[in-house]
């Protein structure tokens, strides 16, 4: 038998954007249904170990919180099961972020979603979307045991990877002037880590090391371990690679290669820094972290070289705050710092899909040049344009135009900072 989902709004991806999305627009009043491939919320906080949320907090000696809603709702989740959502600032970045373990997000966000009106699925794929004159009309999924189909009056991209952008046949963007991406990376975890942080350049000088013991494996020098607050695991998000594309190919290769690479920086940091003689690997993946890939076009496009500067804008519908963090080579790890304790403005055009009429774009995804995806793409961020692309579906469910007024007005009613 068909299987057929009517809704107002429909969400095509549960990580941090994408959740925040469908609760947002539930809350907005529209019949929300959200579609998640793997089997639990979060997206790569949760199936890449990403795991601190930047973004929530400036940058500066006692920073501000600058992502609230929904975002802060997660945070108050996380306390719930008795985590420490302080910000760190780390002693090698002079950065501000959310340090967590994995499995509690997974119970905050399933939390979140049963307390909810959003009709949710999980272990359901979108594998095809059709788009008629300016509009997306429905979109084809896949679970085990076959086909269904989703109509709606307005859709959100929340895939990271602009999935369903690229599946209506739209045109994105991909990497920077010269077509290449920031690294992508696989995470691993590791236990019997020591009471405090590692730091960067003690890894950087262990790895160095590693090379010269012959090691084989060892690509990046510069990146951190994550080490969980008041706890003896964290984890490391160094061995990478640049992917050229989002094919199985590509990702089985890189799969492989990158899990050859765990191995060879867990052997060098045992073998180098004697604090971490001890450690074990627990775990890698599940999956490999993007840091970039696919981007829409966008009414307006955020500029690297403008977002570093603060600039607010009336059309504002969340808050960035991040400093925009490349990693493209294998010795640096740059940084062009946004001023401390300030942020900028993320305006309401950066989600909307230039030339189509229903169709809204939230977390990594949204119109930016490469420099300021740097920035836009960490979580707490994610959190914010999610719950303004859930919102903004929301309310133009009958209507060709978006009114940012009214937009703003219900993210400020849902708590969220514009
Ligand atoms: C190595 C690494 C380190 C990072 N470090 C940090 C950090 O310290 N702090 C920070 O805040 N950010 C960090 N980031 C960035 C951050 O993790 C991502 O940019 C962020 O997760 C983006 O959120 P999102 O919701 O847009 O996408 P995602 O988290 O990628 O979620 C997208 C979801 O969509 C789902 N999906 C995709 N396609 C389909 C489909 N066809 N059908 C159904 N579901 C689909 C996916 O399964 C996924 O769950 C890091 C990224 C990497 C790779």
């Amino acid at each position: 038998m068909e299987r057929v989902y009517d809704y107002d709004v429909a969400v095509m991806g549960g990580g941090s954007a994408g959740v925040a999305a469908a609760l947002a627009a539930s809350r907005t009043g529209a019949k929300t249904i959200l579609v998640e491939r793997n089997p639990y919320f979060g997206g790569e906080a949760t199936h890449s170990q990403v795991t601190s949320y930047c973004g929530f907090y400036t940058r500066g000696e006692h920073p501000d919180q600058v992502v609230q809603g929904i975002g802060e709702e997660v945070l108050a989740g996380l306390r719930k099961y008795g985590a420490d959502t302080a910000p760190t600032i780390s002693k090698s970045t002079g950065n501000a972020s959310i340090r967590f373990n994995p499995e509690l997000v997974k119970l905050v966000l399933d939390d979140l979603m049963v307390e909810s009106d959003v009709k949710y699925l999980l272990h359901a794929t979108m594998i095809d979307v059709k788009k008629e004159d300016e509009k997306i009309t429905e979109i084809l999924c896949m679970d085990d045991e076959g086909h269904f189909t989703i109509r709606a009056k307005a859709f959100v991209d929340a895939t990271g990877n602009g999935n369903l952008v690229h599946l209506a046949g739209i045109k994105m963007n991909w990497g920077n002037e010269q077509g290449l991406t920031q690294q992508a990376s696989l995470a691993f975890k590791l236990d019997n880590l020591p009471r405090t942080d590692i730091l960067m350049s003690d890894l950087e000088v262990a790895i160095k090391k590693g090379k010269e013991q012959g090691i084989v494996g060892l690509e990046k020098e510069k990146g951190l371990i994550i080490k969980i607050p008041s706890e003896n695991y964290g984890y490391c998000t160094i061995p990478s690679k640049v992917l050229t594309g989002l094919d199985a190919e590509t990702l089985t290769a890189a799969e492989i290669e990158l899990r050859k690479q765990v191995n060879a920086y867990a052997t060098a940091f045992k073998n180098n820094i004697p604090e971490l003689s001890e450690i074990r690997v627990a775990q890698s993946g599940p999956s490999i972290g993007i840091r970039e890939a696919r981007r829409i076009n966008g009414e307006v496009i955020l500029i690297g070289e403008e977002i570093i500067k603060a600039p607010k804008s009336e059309d504002s519908i969340a808050r960035g705050a991040w400093s925009p963090e490349i990693h493209r080579s294998n010795t640096e790890l740059n940084y062009t710092h946004i001023p401390d304790n300030e942020y900028f403005s993320i305006p309401i055009g950066a989600l909307k899909v230039k030339d189509v009429q229903n169709l809204w774009a939230a977390g990594r995804l949204i119109s930016t040049d490469s420099t300021a995806l740097g920035s836009v793409r960490v979580m707490g961020t994610g959190f914010a344009t999610g719950q303004a692309a859930g919102v903004a579906a929301a309310l133009t469910l009958d209507s060709e135009h978006y009114d940012v007024k009214k937009v703003q007005e219900e993210l400020l009613k849902q708590g969220a900072l514009i």
